[in-house]
C-alpha cells in the first residue's frame, strides 16, 4: 500500500495514550514501561496493571459484541496514570488476541480498534492531520467550504445524496488518488466508488456533505489503514507467543473464544435449521458478516440473492449483516428489498470462485468437487435430496461423507428454485 516514507513527528502523551497503536506511540511505550517496571508479570498478573486488565476485557468484549467498536470513553488521559492503563490496556488486549491465534478473532479486534479510532478522529481537529499524514502518502487541507453541488451518478441507497448543496465550512481534504484506489473498495456504498468521486489531476476531493464531512470522510478512510497496520502488528506478534504464554492467558483467551462462538451461532440460527444444506461459499460469507470481517461487494450480493431464492424472511437477510463492519440497518433494509424485489439470481461457483467467496479447495468438499457442481443452488438441492431419501430411513445416523455425495445423475436439481445464469 502507498504509506509515507517518513512518519510525522509527534510527541503528546495524550494522543500516545488515545491511539496506542500508532507507530510514533512505542517508543514512549517502552519509556513507561521502564520507568514504571512495568514488564511482562506485571502486565499479567500485577496489582499495578490490574486496571489495565480490566479495561483490555472491556476493549475485547466490545470488539465482539459492539456494532460501534470499542467503547471510546477511557480513563482520564490527563493524568499520567490513566494514559499508561489505557495504553497497557491495548497492550493487554493485543496480547490476548494473539494468544487465541485465531485470525478471525484479531481481525475483529483490529476492526473494532480502527472503528473507536475513526469516532475519536472525526472530532480531533488537532491530530487528524498528522495521523492521517502516518498512514496516507499524499494529503492535502484546504480551509473554506467544501461542498459540491453537482447530482451525482449514483446507485441505490443513495438518494439522500442528490441534492448535495454547499454546506459546511472546515477544513476540506484532498487524497492522492493511489491511496484512494486502494483503500475505497474495501468500503462499501456508492461515495466511495471512483466514477462518483472528485477527481483532479491525481487528487480525489473528500468534499463536504450535509450530513458527512470531509474529515468524517478521512476518517472513514483512515480507519481501512490503521485497522491493517493493527492487524498487521497482531499477526506477527502471534507468531511470538510461547506455549507458557498462551497457558497464562488462557482464561481471558476463553472468554474471548466463547463470546465469539456464541455471537456466531445466534448470527447463523436466526435464519432457522438448514443452514447444514448451505454451501461452504454460503456458510461462509454468513458467518465472515457474523464475525465482523468486511465482505466484497460481490459476496454480499451474492448472500442476498441466495437469501431470497431460498425465502429466508427478509429479516433474516438483514441480520446476516449486522454483524458487518459498517452495518447501517436503513441502507440494508433498502438494498435487501432491492434484491428480493428484483430476483436476482445467485451467482454460480466460476464467478465466486473468481470474486474470492468460494473456500473450497480440491478436497475440502466432496459435493464442490464433483464435476457437475457448478451452482450453489445444486449443492443445496442435492443435499436435500439425500437427505428426502436417507433421513427416513437413518433418522439417527449422520451420513458418512462417502455416501453423502451424490451421484452426477441424481444429484441434478428436477428443478432448480432459480435457473443459474452465469
Ligand atoms: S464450489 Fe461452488 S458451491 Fe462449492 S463452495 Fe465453491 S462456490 Fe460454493
Amino acid at each position: 500500500m502507498p504509506v509515507p516514507r517518513s512518519l510525522p513527528e509527534l510527541d503528546d502523551e495524550v494522543t500516545f495514550a488515545r491511539y496506542p497503536f500508532l507507530p510514533q506511540a512505542s517508543g514512549w511505550i517502552r519509556s513507561m514501561a521502564v520507568d514504571h517496571a512495568i514488564d511482562l508479570d506485571e502486565l499479567l498478573d500485577g496489582s499495578w496493571m490490574e486496571k489495565a486488565r480490566s479495561r483490555a476485557r472491556i476493549r475485547l468484549i466490545d470488539s465482539i459484541q459492539s456494532k460501534e467498536g470499542v467503547e471510546v470513553v477511557g480513563g482520564d488521559l490527563f493524568t499520567e496514570e490513566g494514559r499508561i492503563i489505557e495504553a497497557f490496556s491495548f497492550y493487554y488486549a493485543r496480547l490476548v488476541v494473539c494468544a487465541s491465534e485465531d485470525e478471525r478473532l484479531i481481525a475483529r479486534w483490529a476492526q473494532a480498534e480502527a472503528a473507536r479510532a475513526e469516532q475519536i478522529l472525526i472530532k480531533d481537529i488537532k491530530n487528524i492531520e498528522i495521523i492521517a499524514r502516518t498512514y496516507v502518502s499524499e494529503l492535502e487541507r484546504k480551509e473554506g467550504k467544501g461542498g459540491r453541488g453537482a447530482a451525482m451518478n449514483i446507485g441505490s441507497g443513495m438518494g439522500d445524496m442528490r441534492s448535495l448543496r454547499q454546506s459546511q465550512s472546515g477544513p476540506v481534504w484532498n487524497i492522492g488518488l493511489s491511496d484512494f484506489i486502494e483503500i475505497c473498495p474495501k468500503i462499501t456504498g456508492a461515495r466511495w466508488r471512483l466514477p462518483n468521486c472528485d477527481v483532479n489531476k491525481g487528487w480525489v476531493t473528500l468534499f463536504d456533505e450535509p450530513t458527512y464531512g470531509s474529515s468524517a470522510k478521512l476518517a472513514r478512510l483512515l480507519r481501512e489503514r490503521i485497522k491493517r497496520g493493527v492487524e498487521a502488528d497482531a499477526l506477527e506478534k502471534m507468531t511470538e507467543i510461547t506455549t507458557d504464554l498462551a497457558i497464562r492467558l488462557a482464561e481471558p483467551v476463553g472468554m474471548v473464544r466463547n463470546l465469539m462462538s456464541n455471537q456466531a451461532s445466534e448470527a447463523i440460527a436466526l435464519v432457522g435449521a438448514d443452514e447444514s444444506d448451505w454451501p461452504p461459499c454460503m456458510r461462509k460469507a454468513a458467518s465472515d458478516l457474523a464475525m465482523g470481517v468486511n465482505l466484497n461487494h460481490f459476496g454480499r450480493l451474492f448472500l442476498a440473492s441466495m437469501s431470497a431464492v431460498l425465502a429466508l424472511p427478509k429479516e433474516s437477510c438483514v441480520n446476516f449483516f449486522r454483524g458487518a463492519p459498517d452495518f447501517s440497518e436503513s441502507t440494508t433494509g433498502y438494498q435487501v428489498d432491492h434484491v428480493y424485489q428484483h430476483g436476482y439470481t445467485p451467482s454460480g461457483c466460476g464467478k465466486l470462485k473468481v470474486n474470492h467467496n468460494c473456500p473450497v479447495l480440491p478436497g475440502d468438499d466432496r459435493l464442490c468437487d464433483q464435476p457437475w457442481l457448478d451452482h450453489p443452488l445444486k449443492y443445496i438441492r442435492a443435499t436435500q435430496r439425500w437427505k428426502a431419501r436417507n433421513q427416513p430411513a437413518q433418522p439417527a445416523a449422520a451420513p458418512p461423507e462417502a455416501e453423502k455425495t451424490p451421484q452426477p445423475d441424481e444429484a441434478q436439481p428436477a428443478a432448480q428454485p432459480a435457473p443459474p445464469q452465469e
